[in-house]
């Protein structure tokens, strides 16, 4: 439908939209808005939960297309990406969005190769220009930043976590859940049925607000309980640079930069991390940066917006002290 602005609900896979569907439904209701069209969700899920489809319909979503089965969860591209291609073809929204985190980068960059339709991957910004919507995205690891516009609907696109305006949640909306008839494609492969979550007890990186990284001046695995327990009392996420996961230090999934994870955080705290071009690709975009280094001539510093030179087996520990002061008061 034209103007209808489609969602990709990126869940936690208890039936509960995480939040930064608050982001992307928010900007695609804005954009929406501007070209007469609506914000749409569209959920893949084993199971969806009532509340989790109150709290699409309160962030902005007017209607939700939803397709419930088994075959979703875990998360398999080659499953989605016939099922997604189906939707899009049957209806013809105008955009589709998702958010960037790891399976929906995928996902979305899988549908545009199925539709032979443009994605703009990583957005920062999104706005309609001349009834077109036009994107902003970094390129050369975040260098410049390029904007790109779409020859053919639909536009497809997806959001950096924690840079788009959240929608201001409206109690009691309601959206029109519709069901989706899918046809799923054929077993192609078989499932390796373990699966391992490790909890950390601490926020997910990509949305996390306060991000505490350690890199090689952490100089061990065992030290990263020092940015942990710090990461605790502020409530932050722990990622790493690349050296530190290389050296088996941290799983990958903690890895920040080019060839990891992007995040935008509100405050993001560097420990014992020089500043490697491939690093701030990662993290540049965050809100404030603070770098922790005894070297001050560390390349961090030039793109930090405080430093502490210093040794941050000294440092780490004095902050928390002081976080924890001030949060008790
Ligand atoms: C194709 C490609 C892709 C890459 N992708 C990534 C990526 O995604 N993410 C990434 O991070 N890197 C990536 N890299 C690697 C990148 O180039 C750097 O090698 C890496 O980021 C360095 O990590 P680091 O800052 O932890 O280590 P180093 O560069 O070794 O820096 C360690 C820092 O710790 C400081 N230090 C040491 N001891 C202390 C102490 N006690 N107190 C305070 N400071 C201390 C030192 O002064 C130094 O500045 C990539 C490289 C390539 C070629």
């Amino acid at each position: 439908m034209a103007g209808a602005f489609w969602c990709l609900v990126e869940d936690d896979r208890q039936g509960n939209p995480k939040k930064v569907m608050a982001e992307v439904l928010g900007e695609a209701g804005r954009l929406a808005a501007q070209v007469g069209g609506q914000a749409e969700a569209v959920w893949l899920t084993d199971k969806a939960t009532e509340a989790g489809l109150t709290q699409l319909a309160e962030w902005g979503a007017k209607r939700i297309v939803l397709a419930e089965n088994a075959a979703f969860a875990p998360y398999r591209g080659e499953v989605w990406t016939p099922v997604l291609a189906e939707l899009v073809q049957k209806e013809s929204p105008q955009a589709v969005f998702g958010a960037v985190t790891t399976r929906q980068r995928e996902v979305m960059a899988r549908l545009a190769a199925r539709l032979g339709a443009g994605i703009s991957a990583d957005s920062m910004a999104l706005a309609v220009e001349d009834g077109k919507l036009v994107a902003t995205r970094p390129v050369y690891a975040g260098k410049l930043l390029s904007k790109v516009s779409w020859v053919k609907t639909p536009w497809l696109a997806t959001l950096r976590p924690n840079v788009f305006r959240p929608a201001d949640p409206q109690a009691g909306a309601a959206a029109n859940v519709e069901k989706a008839a899918v046809t799923l494609p054929g077993a192609a492969m078989s499932l390796v049925e373990r699966r391992e979550e490790s909890a950390t007890g601490l926020p997910e990186l990509a949305e996390a607000e306060i991000v505490v990284s350690g890199g090689r001046g952490l100089k061990g695995p065992e030290n990263f309980v020092i940015l942990e327990s710090l990461a605790k009392v502020i409530g932050a996420a722990v990622g790493a640079s690349r050296a530190a996961v290389d050296a088996g230090w941290r799983p990958h999934r903690f890895q920040i930069g080019q060839t990891g994870r992007t995040i935008s955080p509100k405050l993001y705290l560097g420990f014992g991390i020089s500043g490697a071009i491939q690093h701030l690709a990662g993290m540049r975009t965050s809100k404030v940066i603070c770098a922790i280094n005894k070297d001050p001539e560390a390349p961090i510093f030039k793109i930090a917006d405080y430093g502490i030179v210093g040794d941050l087996f000294e440092v780490a520990p004095l902050l928390e002290k002081e976080f924890k002061k001030l949060l008790e008061k």
